[in-house]
């Protein structure tokens, strides 16, 4: 595993679906201090490709409150809602080779499916966020069959056939890790994920699809974020296999947690950049509430 250099390139990439909190300066700052004790480059992304939860004033309200902890970034911002055509040519990519297919069951659909089948004493596979598996009927459907729902529904998802993805893969699937939990060479194991989303009608990329697209065009070589995607990371290596990207280093931190022990969430005010900053905390004290500064280190 190479050690990180002045060529490398660290990348935060929050979403502005929400105000950042203490999680996501633990987040940016490692990454601005991993970037700055090898020399090496700090680029920022929006992460806006879902327009249903995202918000101008909140992308305003990310710069502000990274300018405020003292995280500095490269310009430009990569937007994801300026590159569909990037995530739209890796969907075509993957469906050339027939590794997709268009889903048209609604979340509600997919639930009473699981309920029923759980309800007769069926174990329904579930993937590491808790999310039941999507069901095989789509995937298995005929090329007609198909092309008629796809007239009939116009809102339909593209999904990843999962079994077929990995019958591409020949070596073993792995990744890189240097953070807080096992590191090492980590074995990937995305099939706990099922078919996992690509596309929607209403965002033309998934989280999983535009990563794997913007870490390689950004040239992202150490991705440094919060233990809660240690999981998808999974995804990310096969997606990055399929499309023949790059792997970076994966550095997976500890997680900011809140009063109760529990994940902090973008809705909780008391955690808040903004909040903390109106309350009359200093840049310093947010290194110190997120544990960034050293015991017996004076910062200034
Ligand atoms: N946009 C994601 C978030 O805000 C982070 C994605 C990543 O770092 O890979 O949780």
């Amino acid at each position: 595993m190479s050690a990180p250099d002045r060529h490398s390139v660290f990348r935060f990439a929050p979403s502005p679906n929400g105000l950042l909190h203490l999680g996501h300066a633990l987040s940016a700052l490692l990454n601005r201090q991993m970037a700055q004790s090898c020399g090496g480059r700090v680029l920022l992304r929006i992460e806006d490709i879902d327009q249903t939860r995202c918000r101008p004033e909140l992308e305003q309200a990310i710069y502000d409150d990274l300018r405020w902890i003292g995280f500095e970034w490269e310009e430009p911002v990569r937007r994801q809602t300026e590159h569909i055509a990037s995530y739209e040519a890796a969907l075509r990519k993957l469906a050339d080779r027939g590794l997709i297919y268009p889903a048209f069951m609604t979340r509600g659909e997919v639930k009473a499916r699981v309920a029923a089948a759980e309800a007769r004493g069926q174990v329904w596979p579930r993937d590491p966020d808790g999310a039941p598996h999507y069901p095989a009927d789509d995937r298995a459907r005929s090329t007609s069959e198909r092309a008629d729902l796809m007239k009939r529904h116009p809102r339909f998802a593209y999904r990843l056939d999962m079994a077929r993805a990995l019958n591409e893969i020949s070596a073993p699937l792995v990744w890189q890790e240097t953070g807080d939990g096992q590191t090492g060479t980590i074995p990937a194991n995305p099939s706990q994920w099922g078919d996992v989303i690509l596309s929607r009608s209403d965002a033309p990329s998934s989280y999983h699809l535009s990563v794997v697209v913007d870490d390689a065009v950004q040239g992202a070589t150490h991705v440094v974020r919060g233990l809660d995607l240690y999981y998808a990371t999974s995804v990310h290596r096969l997606l990055q296999e399929l499309l023949g990207l790059p792997q970076p280093v994966y550095h997976h931190h500890r997680l900011v947690l809140g009063e109760d022990g529990r994940k902090l969430s973008k809705s909780e005010q008391a955690t808040g950049l903004a909040s903390l900053r109106q309350a009359g905390f200093s840049p310093a004290d947010i290194r110190r509430l997120v544990g960034l500064v050293e015991p017996g280190l004076v910062q200034v």
